[in-house]
């Protein structure tokens, strides 16, 4: 691993400098490094052939580069099983599949999912979405006044009914990390099924899906440095005959005898249509450049800066309202009786690109009672001087609608 150098690691983004603006919004997309940018070009430049179907030089070295890849992925995630590793869309396609290709197999009228009022939308509506054609019931975990997931009261809440649960790793607005292997240990213990969803999570730290022992795992490439269109599904080998193709079409399948379709193995009878060849070869690419970096390292990095201006707003600004937990790379705040979106559309104008909004976040505003919050987000490319800007920004915004 290299000493983490945030000058060297900053100038490896090209758009930081090309946008011009200070970039705080890396949870709802993070910049690529050159190196993403460079693969995906040459892909398109130098080759250009598609994955598993052309046995023509071109295509057998794309397919060895995109097979690379997955296994790359799945060393992240210590997944032995590559075949276990599936390329999607997104975390979203991720979840879905999982609603669509095992939920709605597995559970039936009466049954009950464990979700919480903490997930984003993309956690949350495909299962309420099968709920409804199944006639199986939504149970919740329960929130604390903070915004935290509280998993102890697992232990009332599973009961005979209970199916699965589904959790995030990492809340988008709030950053709270549940512990997700007592997650694990207690639905195991009765037989309950874990989906995670680690769009955020994956970005700071990859769960290790053996050591978990968790039944599915999605991740978001785009979060992560990678390009967008590109996510990955993990699922156990213990319910490899439970979980069922959701897409039909080209290379998934062995053989048509009459109407039945024999599939082919995992992965590709999950993989029908042609991938998104050059964004996954960009995150073969991604994840190699990320071994040179300790992910612990990286996070408090953005950690530190988030700390920073957490600190500077809660001594010099009145009716400032934080709803992140403290010691994430996020903060979700709010300053009273100003709205987060005009506050987002001045700071933009003081080069400080921020989010504002519910964060596809629905319940967790209601549970918060508010209609959304300024979000920054910050990682690694991010350096003190990017922190003082924004809190200067802050300041004269603040000038504006409060004069
Ligand atoms: N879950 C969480 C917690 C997220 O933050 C996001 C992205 N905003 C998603 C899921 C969806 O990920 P994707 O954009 O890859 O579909």
């Amino acid at each position: 691993k290299q000493n983490f150098d945030n000058h060297h690691f900053r100038e490896q983004f090209p758009a930081i400098k090309n946008i011009g603006m200070v970039y705080l919004d890396s949870a709802a997309t993070a910049l690529k490094p050159q190196v993403m940018i460079d693969t995906i070009n040459d892909y398109f430049a130098n080759n250009g052939a598609t994955v598993h179907r052309s046995l023509h030089q071109t295509g057998k070295e794309t397919t060895e580069q995109y097979e690379a890849a997955r296994y790359k992925c799945a060393s992240l995630i210590n997944s032995p099983a590559v075949e276990n590793v599936i390329w999607t869309r997104g975390a979203t396609e991720s979840i879905n599949m999982i609603a669509y290709g095992y939920l709605q197999h597995a559970i039936k009228d009466g049954d009950e999912i464990i979700i919480n009022d903490a997930e984003h939308h993309s956690n949350l509506i495909p299962w309420l979405m099968v709920a409804k054609i199944k006639g199986a019931k939504i149970v919740r975990l329960p929130l604390r006044e903070n915004g935290t997931i509280d998993v102890q009261c697992l232990d009332t809440l599973i009961s005979a009914k209970t199916k699965f649960i589904a959790l995030t790793q990492m809340s988008n607005v709030t950053g709270f990390m549940p512990d997700i292997q007592a997650v694990i240990e207690k639905a195991h213990r009765k037989g309950v099924k874990v989906a995670v969803d680690g769009a955020q999570g994956a970005a700071h730290s990859p769960l290790d899906v053996i050591a978990s022992g968790i039944d599915f795992y999605v991740l978001s490439a785009h979060k992560m440095y990678g390009p967008t269109g590109v996510g990955v599904l993990y699922y156990s080998p213990n319910i490899a005959d439970e979980f069922f193709p959701v897409y039909g079409g080209g290379q998934m399948l062995s053989t048509l005898e009459g109407e039945t379709i024999i599939p082919k193995k995992s992965p590709f009878k999950y993989e029908a249509g042609t991938p998104n060849i050059a964004g996954i070869l960009g995150f073969g690419a991604v994840l190699d450049w990320l071994k040179n970096y300790d992910m612990e390292v990286l996070k408090n990095h953005s950690k530190q800066l988030v700390d920073i201006i957490d600190r500077e707003l809660q001594s010099t600004v009145p009716g400032y309202i934080r709803y992140s937990q403290p010691g994430s790379s996020i903060l979700s705040f709010n300053i009273s009786g100003l709205h987060h979106v005009d506050f987002s559309t001045l700071l933009s104008e003081f080069g400080i690109s921020i989010r504002s909004g519910k964060h596809c976040a629905i319940p967790l505003m209601k549970h918060f009672g508010i209609s959304g919050t300024l979000r920054a987000s910050l990682a690694p490319y991010n350096n003190e001087s990017d922190a003082f800007h924004f809190i200067d920004a802050i300041k004269q915004t603040l000038k504006i609608l409060r004069p």
